[in-house]
């Protein structure tokens, strides 16, 4: 260590406080010696990044507490988002940028001899969510947070997060994610925040002290749910709002009076048992049928969150729950938290004893719900017999729900028992399943879809019938993403020409972005414009050499597919157009066409088999093309692994093209979209999801649209689908599927491919073969356009300067809104 630490009186208060780079020194210095206890002689980068963060953790802690003190009293509301999933992405980078101390934390890690971008590089990002759907709980909580609105968000502490992907002779292959091996210095626990949930047993009726008929649960099992808390600094205020993650520990660890070695390893079996719960997030894209453990986390989570809530509610704020809509908003992300609405009944009707009709009217009133897909596969269900042996009392609940539901049904609509049949939560189709998403539309004020054209779905696909009962209900809230660290921590080059020219407010106000509008044409301007985007590119090249072992050219055109692997999203139509263009150069080396580099990106799940063999064969197309010299000096493939948050920050910002090429109508919103967009990627997309928004915002010259609309895919569909015809009718296409077969990307192998073949001749559920002419014609076009820069970057100019909608501060101020009435409330005014 340099230099011992100063006396004074002040000396430990600045330490801790103050944001100068020499404070931020020392305090690194101090959290090096006193915190982590290493001798100066063993330090890494590694522990430079801990100390940092426990530094910068120190000056949020001021802003975190007062926050939590305004909030206490619930004297302005608070949203509170139940979310399975959140994947937040490094911490230390966006709460540098949020705190506004980026350049002070540089000074002081050169001061101390270390290089800013390898220490923040050693943050392990936390994985808590599969992809969408969690990363926009992350996106929600640094929106409210910036915006000041009081929020928790509620969540599980899973100890192995999002598997880790290697790629090993071209196929995924997953690996534990230890993301907590080396210690969290974001999270503090709290362990007197603890909450004990049920599970299994039986219920039993009693009488209570005015002799009313009241029921109640006797689980067979009970776990204790412990408190972990870590900070949500928003940018330039004073908010620091709280996530909420819940760990699972046993209750009574090894207090039994275990006189014998078999009573002591029984209470020890009990712990293991009891710490499961929390252990794994599981992957979606996989049936959820009897995974037990999934029910249990989501229970559990559950409970937990709505505990503490009436305890803040009743024993902090001193009120009743019957103020619970007038002071908290509940919002389910998803129906993986949905079980809410019958544990909230629970916790009022058997631990507090309200009434059912007063009960139901405060549930209704403070829950809302936001769905996220309509594929069938996806809805979640559980099986009748396994709920009631985990969850007798709420199945009970269910019933009585349902019950007075369907009276409800029944009087709006007499005589129709088959839409009785459709509505109840109760599904008979192959054994008696409990149906979630009606439990959560049910039990919810407030439904939403995300995205435009989803709403209009929803309404008229799986929650038509309750459309019809309660119109009133249904919104729409096109989901964002923050422009801190998709744009501000991504993108520091743009960051920087946006100061330059448009002034700094962009980041708390998306739509001044509006200001490069006149800046598209201009020579000067858009040269600087392809110059950071050279570099982003040169970035990520470098990244893609070092992780993927392939050379990219930053001069070509990065053609970009980054998500999780599934077949409605095609990552296999973007491989039958490489294919396309392999063949087109293999007939003719010298054919001109734009010199592209193909990238992709993304997570398969373990169990899903074909989207395994898509990504098999996107490496086995990398492979043969960039070993050919007839083709690799117009066309590379590269597929980088292990797609996390972290990565993206690198791969957004370098695209010139977005693939966003999902089958119409399966797409709920997107938001890697928005994130391309933002940072001046041109997409190439279906009329799906949010890009329907997108495109137009950018102006339909501006966006590459191609290929059949949601009613063209409903009509196909229902009036029959053959693959075969659109194969028959297309030379080029029988030519690239007969490359695959014949073994040419996979030395001969005729076998590997198989099933991916024979899936698209035979069953194409996704009509990839009948969107292939439309977007090889697009994808033509594209190339085209490539050709010309300055049409091209005056393109890529007008996607940012309109992609203002997408900002996650627009969504979440309309939640406010809209659904929650939760309003701005100042810290520390
Ligand atoms: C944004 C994001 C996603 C969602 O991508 P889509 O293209 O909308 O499916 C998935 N994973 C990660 C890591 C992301 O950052």
């Amino acid at each position: 260590m340099s230099e011992p630490i100063p006396p004074g009186d002040n000396a430990c208060e600045d330490i801790r406080t103050s944001m100068s780079p020499d404070a931020l020194r020392k305090a690194i210095e101090d959290h090096l010696r006193y915190s982590l206890g290493r001798p100066a002689a063993l330090l890494e980068p590694q522990h430079y990044y801990h100390a940092l963060a426990l530094a910068v953790r120190d000056r949020m802690q001021q802003r975190w507490t007062d926050t939590t003190q305004t909030y206490l009293d619930l004297s302005k509301k608070v949203t509170c988002y139940l979310s399975a999933e959140f994947l937040m992405g490094p911490h230390l980078g966006s709460n540098l940028l949020n705190l506004q101390i980026e350049e002070e934390a540089r000074a002081a890690l050169t001061a101390l001899g270390q290089d800013f971008e390898t220490v923040l590089a050693c943050e392990q990002e936390p994985g808590l969510g599969n992809g969408g759907l969690g990363r926009l709980a992350a996106c929600y909580l640094d929106s409210l947070a910036t915006l000041e609105r009081p929020a928790i968000g509620y969540g599980i502490r899973y100890e192995f997060g999002i598997f880790s992907q290697e790629l090993r002779d071209g196929w995924q292959v997953e690996t534990t994610d230890t993301w907590l091996a080396n210690g969290n210095p974001w999270e503090i626990v709290k362990p007197e925040l603890s909450y004990q949930v049920g599970w299994g047993g039986h219920t039993k009726v009693c009488a209570d002290e005015n002799n009313n008929e009241r029921v109640r649960w006797v689980p067979q099992r009970v776990v204790k749910g412990v408190y972990y808390g870590t900070p949500i600094q928003g940018y330039g205020v004073n908010t620091c709002n709280t996530l909420t993650l819940w760990s699972a520990s046993a209750v009574n660890a090894l207090a039994l009076d275990a006189f014998n070695a078999g009573e002591y390893y029984r209470a020890v079996q009990d712990e293991v048992v009891s710490e499961t719960i929390t252990k794994v997030l599981y992957p979606n894209d996989e049936p959820a049928v009897g995974k037990q453990l999934r029910l249990a986390q989501q229970y559990f989570f559950v409970s937990c969150s709505l505990q503490d809530i009436l305890h803040l509610l009743e024993d902090f704020a001193g009120r009743s729950v019957r103020e619970l809509p007038d002071r908290v908003a509940i919002q389910l992300n998803d129906t993986h938290p949905s079980i809410a609405v019958a544990e909230l009944m629970r916790l009022l009707i058997d631990e507090r004893d309200l009434d059912w009709d007063e009960a139901w009217r405060i549930t209704v009133a403070t829950m809302g719900y936001t769905n996220h897909t309509l594929l069938p596969e996806a809805l979640e269900t559980w099986p009748l017999p396994m709920f009631e042996q985990f969850l007798p009392r709420h199945l009970q609940i269910i019933y009585e729900i349902n019950s007075r539901f369907l009276d409800e049904v029944r009087t709006r609509f007499p005589g129709d028992e088959d839409r009785v049949r459709r509505m109840s939560l109760i599904g008979e189709d192959g054994g008696k399943c409990i149906r979630m998403a009606h439990l959560a539309t049910v039990g919810s004020h407030a439904i939403n879809g995300v995205a435009a054209l989803h709403s209009e779905l929803l309404k008229e696909t799986v929650l038509k019938d309750f459309y019809e009962l309660w119109p009133e209900r249904f919104s729409n809230k096109t989901n964002g993403v923050t422009p801190r660290r998709f744009l501000g921590l991504a993108n520091p080059g743009l960051r920087a020409l946006l100061d330059d020219t448009i002034g700094g407010d962009w980041m708390v106000d998306l739509e001044r972005l509006r200001r490069l509008e006149p800046l598209a044409d201009d020579p000067a301007f858009q040269q600087r414009w392809r110059t950071v985007k050279r570099g982003n590119k040169a970035r990520l090249a470098d990244y893609v050499k070092s992780t993927a072992g392939i050379e990219l050219d930053p001069e070509w055109m990065f053609d970009i597919q980054v998500k999780r692997i599934h077949e409605y999203k095609r990552q296999h139509l973007n491989a039958l157009h490489i294919i396309s263009l392999y063949n087109r150069l293999k007939k003719n080396p010298d054919l001109e066409i734009a010199p592209r580099a193909f990238i992709f990106g993304g997570k398969a799940a373990p169990g899903y088999t074909m989207a395994k063999l898509i990504i098999k064969l996107i490496n086995a197309i990398a492979e043969t093309v960039n070993a050919d010299p007839d083709v690799n000096r117009r066309l590379k493939v590269a597929f980088v692994p292990n797609f996390s948050v972290k990565s993206g920050q690198l791969i957004y910002p370098a695209a010139d093209l977005s693939e966003q090429i999902s089958t119409a109508g399966k797409e709920a919103s997107g938001t890697g979209n928005m994130k391309f967009m933002i940072n001046g990627a041109l997409t190439i997309g279906t009329l799906d999801g949010a890009n329907v928004e997108m495109r137009e915002e950018a102006g339909a010259e501006n966006f590459f649209l191609f290929g059949l609309t949601t009613p063209e895919v409903q009509q196909l569909v229902s009036t029959g689908y053959h693959p075969s015809y659109y194969i028959e009718g297309n030379e080029e296409l029988r030519q690239v599927l007969g490359l695959i077969s014949e073994g040419r990307f996979s030395h001969g192998d005729t076998e590997v491919f198989r099933p991916l073949i024979d899936n698209l001749i035979h069953h194409d559920p996704f009509l990839v073969l009948a969107d292939y002419a439309a977007y090889i014609d697009c994808q033509d076009q594209v190339s085209d356009t490539w050709q010309d820069p300055a049409a091209w970057t005056r393109k890529s100019i007008l996607n940012s300067a309109r992609s203002g909608k997408f900002s996650s501060d627009r969504a979440i101020a309309e939640y406010c809104d809209e659904i929650w009435n939760v309003q701005t409330v100042r810290v520390g005014d």
